[in-house]
């Protein structure tokens, strides 16, 4: 973990998330998919947790779905995201794949709007050259 030109503390892709940063820098989600039951898997793992399998394939998956759950922030924390407060973290049930739920930062959100079955697309930020984060804003 390191501060890049972003001002915060950014993720260092490993060999077995690679790919979704990879994905990310293209603007495009991959999600690992098991080949054996076909079932989608966030986070990356080497394991399918429904049925053992070691078979994996990153797929790409539209990053739209709806709000699951959210945290809205209004309290200072002495961290860098303190400068955006409020802001909204959510976790967004996928379209594609309504077995994955994944955390991100909510953008260009009126916290008053926010609500549980709010539909949600993805926005690829740039952080740095190397790491493209995945955030969402309501869908339009
Ligand atoms: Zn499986």
């Amino acid at each position: 973990m390191g501060d890049g030109l972003y001002g915060r503390t950014l993720p260092q892709p490993t060999e077995l998330d690679g790919p979704y940063w990879d994905g990310l820098r293209r603007y495009e989600l991959l999600i690992q998919r098991c080949t054996d039951c076909q079932s989608y898997l966030w986070y990356p793992t080497e394991v399918c947790s429904r049925c053992q399998s070691f078979s994996m394939q990153w797929t790409p998956v539209a990053p739209t779905g709806e709000i699951y759950s959210f945290t809205t922030q209004y309290q200072r924390t002495g961290s860098k995201f303190d400068e955006d407060i409020p802001y909204t973290s959510v976790i967004v049930q996928l379209a594609e794949a309504s077995e994955v739920t994944m955390g991100g930062l909510l953008v260009e959100a009126d916290p008053d709007q926010v609500r549980v079955g709010l539909p949600v697309v993805g926005v690829f930020v740039d952080a740095t050259p190397e790491i493209t984060l995945l955030q969402f804003r309501p869908q339009t």
